[in-house]
């Protein structure tokens, strides 16, 4: 990477480990995430320096906490910067607890024409050896990319399509995996070698400004619970959302049923699903396997998650439920 590359790279703080601090360098585990600015995250890279960069604090969060009001932070200023002519591409430094739900909220809303690069460390920047300068470092080669367009997550050398990623390790350096996609491709020494193509983009012109509104004007997501399918599992959790006026959380909207193996549900607790239903409660199946997706037969007794994960259909049916 160097000042030759054209176009600004913006670079948006969200906080998470990546940003995290403990009291000894050699806690990996018990330290504070959100603590360092993403200004001194990037001061921790000395090739950056050449690069022109716009850098700004967005929020300052352990991404296990993440809420609507900061993903409309988010969502406004990665499209404010996108309609920026000079902005060649865009990395956004987070937690990895949740990065894979910010990736597909973004790629869904917007399927950006630039490159939108989430990136994250396993290790808080005060470690022996932190991970997070590095996968910042590869993160701006990504975003100055030629070609490179679509809402990626950069880590451990690694470049995960946004659909696709999912965190599937608690510790490990390299904690993601794409499932049967795979990665899109590499990061090695600032080049990229890709394995499959860009995720899908159209111009910021044509983005999907009807959820974008409905996004950035709703108080509260509508509510949409995740509930296991597993052994024992007796619908009673589903019976209980059913009966509970919160209001606070708003009205059951849907639940998103994470099955076992091809979506399988629990007989008991299809029943209390079936209830749901009749009470107008929108309910999609997904698989609580790490891998694949369901494979649609005839019969299904519910509809399913075209391959989303359990977390990322929640999503998809809350976006849903926010323009109907
Ligand atoms: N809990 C942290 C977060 O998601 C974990 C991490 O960043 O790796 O903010």
């Amino acid at each position: 990477m160097n000042e030759n590359q054209a176009g600004r790279v913006v670079i948006l703080g969200t906080g998470g480990t990546i940003a995290g601090r403990a009291t000894q360098a050699n806690d990996n585990v018990g330290y504070v995430a959100g603590q360092v600015t993403v200004g001194d995250l990037v001061a921790m890279v000395p090739a950056l320096a050449t690069c022109a960069l716009d850098v700004e604090q967005v929020a300052q969060i352990n991404s296990k906490d993440m809420v609507l009001g900061v993903w409309q932070s988010l969502v406004r200023r990665v499209a404010a910067h996108l309609d920026r002519p000079e902005v060649a591409g865009i990395v956004i430094t987070h937690g990895t607890d949740t990065i894979e739900e910010t990736a597909f909220l973004l790629q869904s809303l917007l399927m950006p024409a630039k490159p939108v690069v989430l990136t994250c460390a396993m290790r808080p920047a005060t470690a022996l050896v932190p991970d997070g300068p590095q996968n910042l470092s590869d993160a701006v080669a990504v975003a100055l990319h030629p070609h490179a367009c679509g809402v990626v997550v950069v880590c451990a050398g690694r470049i995960h399509g946004a659909m696709d990623v999912s965190k599937v390790h608690p510790y490990r350096m390299d904690p993601f995996d794409s499932g049967d996609a795979g990665a899109l491709g590499c990061v090695e020494e600032a080049q990229l070698r890709m394995f499959r193509p860009w995720p899908p983009s159209v111009s910021q012109t044509t983005h999907d400004a009807v959820r974008m509104q409905r996004l950035q004007g709703a108080a509260a997501w509508p509510r949409v619970e995740l509930v296991f399918s597993h052994a024992g599992a007796d619908g009673e959790v589903v019976r209980a959302l059913l009966e509970q006026a919160s209001a606070r959380a708003g009205p059951l909207r849907g639940i998103v049923v994470a099955g076992t193996g091809n979506g399988t549900v629990h007989e008991d607790l299809l029943v209390a699903l079936k209830e749901a239903q009749a009470r107008g409660v929108h309910v999609v199946v997904a698989s609580r396997c790490g891998q694949g997706r369901i494979v649609p037969h005839a019969g299904q007794p519910l509809p399913d998650s075209a391959g989303l994960s359990p977390v990322k259909a929640r999503l998809a049916l809350a976006l849903q439920l926010l323009e109907a």
